[in-house]
């Protein structure tokens, strides 16, 4: 067993007490790093950011945010579904870690799609072909994920745009 023992704590979301809304962070002695690898792999769409050693996903519908010695979670709309939320998730770290022989653990960082990053890596000819009216248009859809790559064919598909398209799957691959 990873986390043996977790002292609970609720707390108010800061600047704003007047919302109806609880987060709680449990605190424990253990040192977590080592599973987090394996949790971003198990994990759908978990951000990780291996040099603080932090990594976030969602559990039951709520944001988790899990650091060496602590673990967060938020939006709950009351105390007890709060503390409750919290002993299942460190059930699944536990869980994850007695499993890791069974998973291929992934140090890789994925960061949040940002608009502008995409649309430097488009043709920038606003041709229309997508059925957006600009380049940018196109890539704020995409970096929500409206919409897909494959919808600009100049990019997918011509010569010229070859390292443009290498460069953008890869940064595909590393975002959410
Ligand atoms: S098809 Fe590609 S190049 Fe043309 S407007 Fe859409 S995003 Fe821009």
């Amino acid at each position: 067993m990873l986390i043996r023992s977790l002292r609970p704590e609720i707390v108010l979301p800061p600047c704003d007490h007047t919302r109806e809304t609880v987060n709680v962070i449990g605190r424990f002695q253990e040192d977590i790093s080592p599973v987090l690898p394996y949790l971003n792999a198990t994990q759908p769409k978990a951000l990780f950011h291996r040099p603080a050693a932090i990594l976030r996903f969602r559990f039951e519908g709520h944001q988790v945010t899990l650091q060496p010695h602590e673990m967060a979670l938020g939006g709950f709309e009351d105390g007890d579904q709060a503390v409750l939320t919290l002993f299942r998730l460190q059930r699944l770290i536990n869980e994850t870690w007695e499993r890791r022989e069974e998973i291929t653990p992934s140090n890789v960082e994925r960061k949040r799609l940002q608009a502008l990053a995409v649309y430097r890596l488009l043709p920038g000819t606003n041709c229309k072909v997508c059925g957006e009216p600009t380049c940018f248009v196109f890539a704020n859809k995409l970096a929500a994920g409206q919409i897909g790559i494959e919808l600009c064919t100049p990019l997918c598909h011509q010569d010229a745009y070859v390292e443009k398209r290498i460069q953008m799957m890869t940064m595909l691959e590393s975002s959410i």
